[in-house]
């Protein structure tokens, strides 16, 4: 397994925080506290409203910005989503898809997500996508079948070439929010199920490129072990990545 063919992607996710005044502030501060810092690509994923202000502190920095969501259709009458063309124009280059948040309360499905992911490939966006297996599902011992299913079910249809914008994100919801962490040996164990799986579906070459985060209450305290696994290579940040200062030292953990 050769980690060097692949880059590491440290992506924050602010879901439902900050005000357009403050996305500038934040990604502006973002943006110097980890200016030196090359050894990994450094994504923010803001609320739709927050991009336009992103995008413009974010400007001629490191600091790539991305959406939390996206409509599979290209226009027409859904009330209240936003499609793959009008991200792009604004400006954002990631999108995150298939958050537990959002299969969790807002009924989405892997169906969806594929659907969802499809449209952003084909767009020119780079997805993140998430995926992972709920508290009942790890102490039922069914984590590595949940994953793998979900990853084939989300991956369904995307071809060879549209992986190389694909990033997954291992997020497993019991550590989402909740402080508790999978340990580092867990989040290898299950990222490496990942790539066997994609491995499976594509081929060997693939897998050993395509980015694998773990996510799941990363902080600066934890992100260095975390990030030393083979097969972890990056991370999906909430909480943390609201402080321009711990989020800045998760970029920094991921320079080694
Ligand atoms: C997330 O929102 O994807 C996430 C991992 O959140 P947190 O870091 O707060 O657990």
């Amino acid at each position: 397994m050769d980690k060097s063919k692949r880059k590491v992607v440290i992506a924050g996710n602010w879901k439902m925080n900050m005000t357009p005044s403050e996305a500038k502030t934040a990604v502006a501060e973002t943006a110097k506290l980890t200016d030196s810092m090359n050894g990994c690509d450094v994504v923010l994923c803001v609320p739709f409203v927050d991009i336009a202000s992103a995008v413009e502190a974010a400007k001629g920095t490191n600091v790539k910005i991305g959406a939390q969501n996206v409509h599979f259709e290209a226009k027409g009458a859904f009330t209240g989503e936003i499609s793959a063309a009008m991200l792009l124009e604004t400006g954002v280059e990631y999108v995150i898809i298939g958050h537990s948040e959002r299969r969790q309360y807002f009924g989405e499905t892997d169906a969806t997500v594929n659907a969802r992911t499809k449209a952003a490939l084909a767009a020119g966006l780079k997805v993140i996508l998430c995926l992972g297996e709920v508290l009942s599902e790890r102490e039922s011992g069914i984590t590595s079948e949940i994953v793998s299913m979900q990853t084939k079910l989300d991956l369904a249809g995307i071809s060879a070439e549209d992986m190389k914008n694909v990033i997954v994100a291992y997020e497993p919801v019991w550590a989402i929010g909740t402080g508790l962490t999978a340990t580092p040996d867990q989040a290898d164990e299950v990222c490496g199920i990942i790539r066997s799986t994609i491995a499976d579906l594509y081929s060997a070459d693939i897998a050993d490129a395509t980015v694998i985060q773990y996510g799941g209450s990363m902080n600066d305290g934890n992100a260095a072990e975390l990030l030393s696994k083979v097969n972890v290579d990056g991370g999906l940040i909430g909480g943390a990545s609201l402080i321009p200062a711990k989020f800045a030292k998760i970029v920094e953990a991921a320079q080694a």
